[in-house]
């Protein structure tokens, strides 16, 4: 086993030789790794697939990383762009200067996002910006309102907002926290909604939602309701594992915010646009959000831009109490860019004349179904996933209570495996996740469950 875990670490693909040891500071990569592995390298996207330097093909089943929604070849998104380009590449968004572009794709996310009615779009670059961004506004919010205790946040184990200072506090990852001083103090965090995870003995999901929700109250009453200023939360949670929510989950937990006057954040940086097979992850759950997080599969991941949509309550107290407090002092220079948001548009455009939920909702059955063909074995313990996002934790007895020791490395064996069969996935310890683009075809999804897999990795090491 131990020689097991070594190889897990080592990718036979040569294809990044001559870039070992290389220059750059890599994002989520151990030191080790880029100082004694060779990087692997992606030259060119078409269609559901990327090519590495070499030319080797890898269906690409994470979709860049949960984001290239409308695949890594389309060209009226790359159009969109140079065309915006060519006429004005930069202006800002500062001091009621703007763009028509990014007014444009205002409006269009305040039309689109219909599980209640949002008031304004603020724009930003990433999903981490915008979970940073969530934080000022409720807090500028609550001063206005002449409530300045109220500023302590609520959110989940487990979940994945973005790597800042602010998102990282947010998240319920602790290695995201170890080694970097966080959480902030203002940041708490609440139960993770796994049902196979974490219910008692006997609990039915409803049960599990409800016992949740109470926690939630405790914490709520324990910390004081007067303190706590907003509960965010993943439709389903993505890098913590894949998780949607048990039945009842947001009905419950929404009643719960509500009773406090605590608002609730709908972390939509992966669920929204089709991703769910609704429009957005509040559509699915019945969700009513006071501010919403939004990036990825916005612009199709093809240039960076985020944004935040505001509640018609909380931009009416911005604008109204301006007087006192003075500006929105906020903002990025890239707030709104005109070719990122030129790009949004164009995708937000296809969504709609493809009928991108219609599509999803098509072929998700087929992803899903193929997968969870698998559930069976005895190394996978839950499969677990909706629409077109998937993820498949590997235990021993089919128990979460049994996972595989650490050193073995069993997902980042199957994950390095996969990469070399020609697909690439994410791994986070045991778990293997995907989220193939959009524009998946039947036969691609056939190559994903069928011809590399589970059982053809799994009997190369299990049998
Ligand atoms: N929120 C969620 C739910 C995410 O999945 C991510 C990124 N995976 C982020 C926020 C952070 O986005 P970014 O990496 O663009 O900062």
């Amino acid at each position: 086993e131990a020689s097991l875990a070594k190889d897990n670490s080592s990718n036979d693909v040569k294809n990044g030789q001559g870039y070992k040891g290389h220059s750059m500071l890599a994002p989520f990569t151990a030191g080790w790794q880029s100082s004694d592995l060779h990087p692997l390298i992606i030259e060119k996207s078409e269609g559901s697939y990327v090519y590495d330097i070499n030319g080797k093909k890898y269906l690409d089943a994470l979709a860049g990383l949960w984001a290239t929604s409308l695949g890594g070849s389309e060209p009226r998104l790359v159009d969109a762009a140079v065309a915006q380009l060519k006429k004005l590449p930069f202006y800002h968004s500062f001091w009621n200067r703007t763009t028509l572009p990014s007014l444009d794709l205002a409006k269009e996310l305040l039309e689109m996002f219909t599980a209640r009615k949002m008031g304004k779009a603020f724009f930003v670059n990433s999903g981490s910006e915008a979970n940073d961004t969530q934080v000022k506004l409720v807090w500028y919010y609550n001063n206005a309102l002449g409530r300045p205790d109220k500023k302590k946040f609520i959110a989940r184990a487990k979940s994945y907002h973005g790597s800042t200072l602010i998102a990282a506090s947010l998240s319920g990852l602790p290695a995201l926290h170890q080694k970097f001083d966080l959480p902030a103090p203002f940041v708490l965090h609440t139960d993770c909604p796994h049902y196979w995870r974490y219910h008692l003995p006997g609990e039915t999901e409803e049960e599990f939602s409800t016992r949740l929700a109470n926690n939630l109250e405790q914490l709520i009453l324990k910390e004081g309701p007067e303190t706590i200023a907003a509960f965010i939360a993943e439709p389903v949670m993505g890098a913590g594992g894949v998780i949607p929510p048990p039945s009842t989950y947001f009905e419950k937990v929404q009643a719960v915010v509500k009773k406090y006057d605590i608002l609730f954040i709908a972390d939509e940086v992966i669920c929204a646009f089709g991703r769910l097979g609704t429009m957005f992850g509040c559509d699915k759950y019945n969700i009513k959000p006071d501010l919403v997080s939004l990036a990825k599969a916005l612009s199709s991941a093809y240039l960076p831009i985020g944004a935040v949509l505001v509640s018609p309550e909380i931009s009416e107290v911005i604008h109204d109490q301006s007087n006192k407090l003075g500006s929105f002092s906020h903002g990025f220079t890239y707030s709104g860019h005109p070719a990122a948001c030129a790009v949004a548009i164009e995708a937000l455009k296809i969504y709609k004349e493809r009928n991108i939920v219609d599509q999803v909702n098509k072929i998700a059955p087929r992803f899903q179904d193929g997968i969870k063909a698998f559930s069976d074995s005895p190394i996978i313990g839950e499969i677990r996933g909706t629409g077109l996002i998937l993820g498949t934790e590997f235990t021993d007895n089919k128990s979460p209570n049994d996972p595989f020791p650490p050193e073995w490395g069993i997902g980042a064996y199957f994950g390095a495996q996969c990469e070399k069969h020609g697909m690439l996935v994410r791994v986070a310890g045991d778990n293997i996740m995907m989220s193939p683009p959009y524009i998946i075809s039947p036969g691609e999804v056939e190559e994903v469950t069928s011809q590399i897999t589970f059982t053809k990795i799994s009997s190369s090491i299990f049998i």
